[in-house]
């Protein structure tokens, strides 16, 4: 019997690593989400439209609909079966069955982000990397390999656990200088150092305050023009509390 799919996760998947993953286009996105409605949610895997019909149906003309059906094709979102007379049978894939489209880290139940050890997971540790876009989380330093560590924005010594809300990628200088003070204490001790103007210090803040409420959870998927960053891989022996 087919598993049964959560379309809650499904719907994420599509969104957080589909659309970026093979760059839909507006129309593209539409077809997609018009062909997956009429045949994965009603548990068939393959579904026979005919052009017109589904021109009408997702509110595209059928030039328009023949050239994303051919896209997506291509993109590996879907499967062409049968051409013919009828119209197409074709078989709609959902972003986890289209190969390299949602990372492994994000696939299995126990490696949920919100649980998950951003010091144990090699792919997380990028992922802190990729969302703090290269620069320290604390001075926006451009860090390097030679100067990257992870850092607790609430020490453990005080309560602060390893998810993606508490750890933030910094420079050396800014883990070791930290040490246990609170991060907006800290951020107020960079001000008072001349390494923070006033300004970046309340962006720093309220970005601080969306860590803290999950807001900044980070990508998963490896963007292919940041495949630099692989080699910066972030040094968890490096780093401290
Ligand atoms: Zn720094």
């Amino acid at each position: 019997m087919a598993k049964k799919l959560k379309w809650a996760r499904v719907w994420a998947d599509i969104e957080d690593y589909l659309v970026p993953y093979v760059h839909l286009d507006p129309h593209e996105r539409a077809l997609y989400h018009n062909l997956l409605r009429h045949s994965r949610v009603q548990n068939k895997r393959r579904i026979c439209v005919s052009r017109k019909g589904l021109a009408q149906s997702a509110c595209l003309s059928v030039t328009c609909v023949l050239s994303r059906l051919r896209s997506l094709a291509r993109k590996g979102c879907l499967r062409v079966v049968n051409r013919d007379y009828h119209g197409h049978v074709l078989e709609v894939l959902t972003p986890n069955e289209i190969a390299g489209c949602v990372p492994n880290a994000a696939k299995t139940p126990e490696r949920d982000l919100e649980a998950a050890d951003c010091f144990r997971n090699r792919e997380l540790r990028q992922a802190i990397y990729r969302r703090e876009e290269g620069r320290c989380f604390y001075c926006q330093r451009r860090l390097s390999s030679r100067i990257m560590t992870l850092d607790h924005v609430v020490p453990l010594a005080q309560g602060g656990d390893h998810s993606y809300r508490n750890v933030v990628a910094c420079c050396s200088d800014c883990n070791a200088m930290k040490w246990q003070h609170k991060a907006e204490d800290f951020l107020r001790l960079l001000l008072h150092k001349g390494r923070l103007g006033q300004r970046l210090l309340e962006r720093r803040c309220a970005v601080l305050k969306a860590l803290q409420k999950g807001l900044c959870r980070p990508n998963l998927h490896k963007p292919a023009r940041l495949e630099a960053a692989r080699a910066l891989e972030l040094g968890g022996r490096r780093a401290c509390a």
